[in-house]
């Protein structure tokens, strides 16, 4: 960091904080607000989701919907896929039409009203409540990372710390939410588990509004397209989406008249399975074709590509701590403590634990590296091996589970620290390598392909526990850690060129 840069932020000189008298931790008052917004928005989010699986698959003499594991991880699948898919169009509807802080303020209303419908005994309301919760997490959850961008001058040196802190809010609320939602929802009644995360958002949704004051004007407007090429941009992009939207829907509606598809939770799962594949390989040879890229620019593309694969096989084994590794808590492992059986959701809540415990050793470690920290190629290779080590803890664990055995607790703690280590690894430098090595007109598409790789890797996730009952255990962790050891050592090889085609990006 340049010296230069800290003078400005001394007392006296020009304010550091910008859109609020009051500072929070040295950053301006209105990340506070966001702060405590995004958590209480992710406690909704993870406490629902730790009960989603076991109440999917709970037998209805224990008042859960009684289902398969191939259908609950089709539905589990296709909803976790889908909250972080319609961040794509969240972001854009925002940017064009609403402006951020609207969109989040609708996106927490509908992602409360969600809950509550899970809550209520139908189970129209519940899939409905489903679908609220992914067109609200669509609309609140990039755009809420978009303000805390806009908290900042373009040459603030803080935004980077400023996104560490909001991602420590993130786990705050990864943490609580599932001590409380698991807790009610399997040791008092689902329902209420459900409307406790319900009742989070809407704490969330009042925070919100009483900070608006403090967020300045960041995020009020939608931003008109800054440059004729990113509007007509983003009208191919729109048309794009509406071709492929009616082309995908004439396809299951034909493949549905001719008796094809008979729309079970699996058979639609798939059907969006083969739409994310192909929107994700039309969508990359449509981003070669249009743009003029500049060589350098096109080389960048191909990093780009390289991530998100990466980045896709690392969210499809890491965010199975909902689905598989969830069953895992519930049917192998023994949780009794003193006698009492501790809910299986309680295991949701320790990777977000040692997030907020590891972080500040990691934002320790790279600064510590500076210039000798490895490159962002080797650091998305370094979390595929770490979180494919943790299958490898699995695959120990579920051969001693064999036979109906109960293991120790260790087993899972052990897994998630793995997993964690792989996180910090590669998620906080993702986003940032990705926006930096995206040309600039697309770099709002690009935060969109970030998301886009979490949706592919939440549907790989969910659809491999689909398997947990057909497969044996060691065989199904075993194929997760070796495809995820099989990249990472993949990437690592490929580093060298991968940094070429980075182009000065570091
Ligand atoms: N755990 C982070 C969050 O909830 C990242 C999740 C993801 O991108 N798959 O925001």
């Amino acid at each position: 960091m340049k010296r230069g840069v800290y003078r400005t932020y001394r007392p006296g000189y020009p304010p550091a904080v910008t859109n609020s008298e009051r500072s929070f931790f040295g950053h301006p008052g209105g990340l506070a607000i966001l702060f405590l917004t995004e958590m209480w928005e992710r406690f909704g989010y993870y406490g629902m989701r730790a009960l989603l699986i076991l109440y999917l698959t709970a037998a209805a003499a224990e008042g859960g919907l009684a289902m398969s594991t191939a259908d609950a991880g089709a539905v589990y699948a296709l909803f976790t896929s889908l909250v972080y898919f319609l961040g794509l169009p969240g972001g854009w509807i925002a940017d064009r039409y609403l402006g951020q802080r609207k969109a989040v303020l609708f996106g927490g209303v509908l992602i409360a009203l969600g809950y509550f419908a899970m809550a209520v005994p139908s189970m129209v309301a519940f899939y409905a409540g489903l679908g609220l919760v992914i067109a609200g997490t669509g609309l609140l959850k990039p755009n809420i990372s978009a303000i805390v961008g806009q908290l900042y001058a373009a040459e603030d040196e803080r935004r980077d710390a400023g996104f560490s802190l909001f991602y420590m809010g993130i786990n705050l609320g990864a943490f609580l939410g599932p001590l409380v939602c698991s807790w009610l929802g399997e040791k008092v009644d689902w329902r209420t588990g459900f409307a406790a995360a319900g009742v989070g958002m809407c704490v969330g949704i009042l925070v919100y509004m009483a900070g608006q004051r403090r967020l300045g004007d960041a995020g009020l407007r939608a931003a008109p397209a800054e440059r004729p090429e990113s509007s007509t941009l983003q009208l191919r992009q729109l048309a794009l989406g509406a071709v492929l939207g009616g082309v995908a829907l004439a396809g299951v509606a034909a493949a549905w008249g001719l008796g094809w598809l008979v729309p079970t939770a699996e058979s639609i799962s798939n059907a969006f399975g083969v739409f994310l594949i192909l929107l994700v390989l039309v969508f990359f040879a449509w981003l070669f074709r249009t743009g003029n890229w500049t060589p350098t620019e096109r080389g960048r593309l191909w990093a780009i590509v390289a991530l998100f694969v990466a980045a896709a096989f690392f969210w499809g084994a890491y965010e199975q701590a909902g689905s598989s590794l969830n069953l895992f808590a519930r049917n192998a492992t023994d949780r009794t403590i003193g006698g009492w059986e501790f809910p299986a959701g309680w295991f949701q809540w320790v990777p977000a634990l040692f997030v907020i415990l590891l972080a500040p050793v990691f934002a320790w470690l790279w600064t510590r590296l500076g210039s000798r920290q490895p490159s962002s190629p080797v650091k998305f290779s370094l979390g595929l091996l770490s979180v494919g080590a943790g299958f490898l803890v699995m695959v120990a664990a579920s051969v001693r589970s064999a036979g109906g055995a109960k293991v120790g607790v260790g087993w899972l703690l052990a897994t998630y620290f793995f997993h964690v280590v792989g996180e910090l690894c590669l998620s906080p430098v993702g986003l940032s390598t990705v926006t930096k090595l995206a040309p600039a007109r697309v770099t709002g598409l690009m935060m969109g392909v970030w998301f886009l790789a979490a949706a592919v890797g939440n549907y790989l996730g969910g659809r491999v526990a689909g398997m947990y009952e057909t497969v044996s255990l060691p065989t199904l962790f075993g194929i997760v850690a070796g495809t995820t050891l099989l990249a990472g050592i993949v990437l690592a090889l490929a580093s060298p060129r991968v940094r070429r085609l980075m182009g000065g990006v570091r």
